[in-house]
């Protein structure tokens, strides 16, 4: 991979070269006290681009997998009925997207992508998205109490799956400037910009440095466990009991599931539009009862912890991670911070390795 040089003061010159080629970039920013968002890129509020802070909760997916997404426009016309399918061709570009979220979005790539017939709504998406990662190097703002990159390997600085990836290089207040590693040609053709300059040893070296000093702030949470959970998980160790006990803290909202950057769960739906109908998909959850209901009212998932061993089989089974060869758990945390029962990952990993433990000293 190749890799140049960029000045603090250029970096967000990287945003005006990606809308100068034609793409509507897509940036971070601070909405009020903790919230911060990702939004359109516009004159106006280019310079309060955020390049270090916590991570939205609401994760870039939706620039893949929108959440409500028109489908097809079904009318009918002189007696024939006419159907015809809504593509969205926009180019795009993502500044500022984590390592996390890269790699939800190769997760989500391998469900939709992988297999023998392609999604043909999320490759519209895909093959028009430009992905610039910024590395999470910022103690205070990039690293969150739930972050659990670490044991997912998916950060905190992405190895694949972004196009450009910028690393700060600042240390203890000193260096000015940050790292561009281009993943692919369409990010190495940006280094024709004078605003990048040719690295050294030393850079490199701080690089290596400041990643080293990054990985140990991360809390030795429970999440060190997550073999353990994925073996558990696998060969059918968790008890009924343990699965009961996680369902009856689900309050059903479906919180985590939307704010997860690797679910792909939807539904289709249809709305009257002038002269026909709409086709729709929406993300769905598998927290809610309706996820599993059948035409006529039959749910053979009607118990809670039954949709919600679901989900953490569908997160931690080694069938799903073989067949998709990237896991549907990225470490962002966000469903710990969003669960108001707190059985987001890092709490169910934790739940299902001591009842394994208990069955085996038992
Ligand atoms: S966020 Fe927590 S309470 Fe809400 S559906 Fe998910 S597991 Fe249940
Ligand atoms: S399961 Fe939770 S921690 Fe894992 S990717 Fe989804 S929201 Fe993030």
């Amino acid at each position: 991979m190749k890799a140049r040089i960029v000045r603090r003061q250029d970096v967000l010159k990287i945003a005006d070269l990606l809308r100068q080629q034609g793409y509507e970039v897509i940036a971070p920013f601070r909405g009020r006290g903790r919230d911060t968002f990702f939004d359109t890129v516009t004159d106006g509020n280019r310079d309060q681009i955020q390049i270090h802070l916590p991570n939205p909760y609401y994760p870039p997916k939706r620039y893949v997998f929108p959440q409500i997404e028109p489908l097809l426009k079904i009318e009918r016309r002189n007696g024939d009925l006419q159907i015809a399918p809504i593509y969205d061709v926009r180019r795009r570009a993502i500044f500022g997207i984590r390592s996390c979220d890269v790699a939800g979005i190769y997760h989500l790539d391998r469900f939709y992508l992988g297999r023998e017939y392609p999604d043909i709504y999320y490759q519209n998406h895909r093959k028009n998205l430009f992905l610039v990662n910024v590395a999470c190097t910022d103690p205070e703002l990039d690293i969150g109490e739930e972050c659990f990159c670490m044991c997912t390997d998916t950060g905190p600085a992405a190895r694949d799956h972004f196009d450009l990836q910028l690393f700060d290089l600042q240390q203890a207040g000193l260096g000015d400037e940050f790292m561009a590693v281009a993943g692919t040609p369409a990010g190495e053709a940006l280094f024709a910009s004078p605003i990048f300059g040719k690295g050294s040893p030393q850079h490199a070296a701080r690089r290596r440095g400041i990643l080293e000093q990054v990985r140990k702030l991360f809390k030795p949470s429970t999440t060190s466990w997550f073999s353990a959970a994925i073996q558990a998980v696998s060969r059918g160790e968790v008890t009924d009991e343990t699965w009961e006990q996680i369902g009856n803290r689900c309050l059903e909202c479906g919180g985590c599931t939307y704010v997860c950057p690797a679910c792909t769960c939807f539904t289709v739906t249809d709305r009257p539009v002038e002269a026909g109908v709409e086709r729709l998909r929406i993300w769905d959850s598998c927290a809610l009862g309706g996820f599993t209901r059948m035409a006529g009212g039959f749910n053979p998932r009607r118990a809670v912890h039954d949709r919600r061993n679901r989900r953490f089989f569908r997160k931690l089974a080694h069938y799903f991670i073989q067949r998709e060869l990237s896991m549907a758990c990225v470490g962002c945390g966000r469903c710990a911070a969003v669960c108001h029962g707190d059985i987001g990952m890092p709490s169910v990993v934790e739940m299902i390795r001591h009842a394994a433990l208990r069955g085996k000293e038992a």
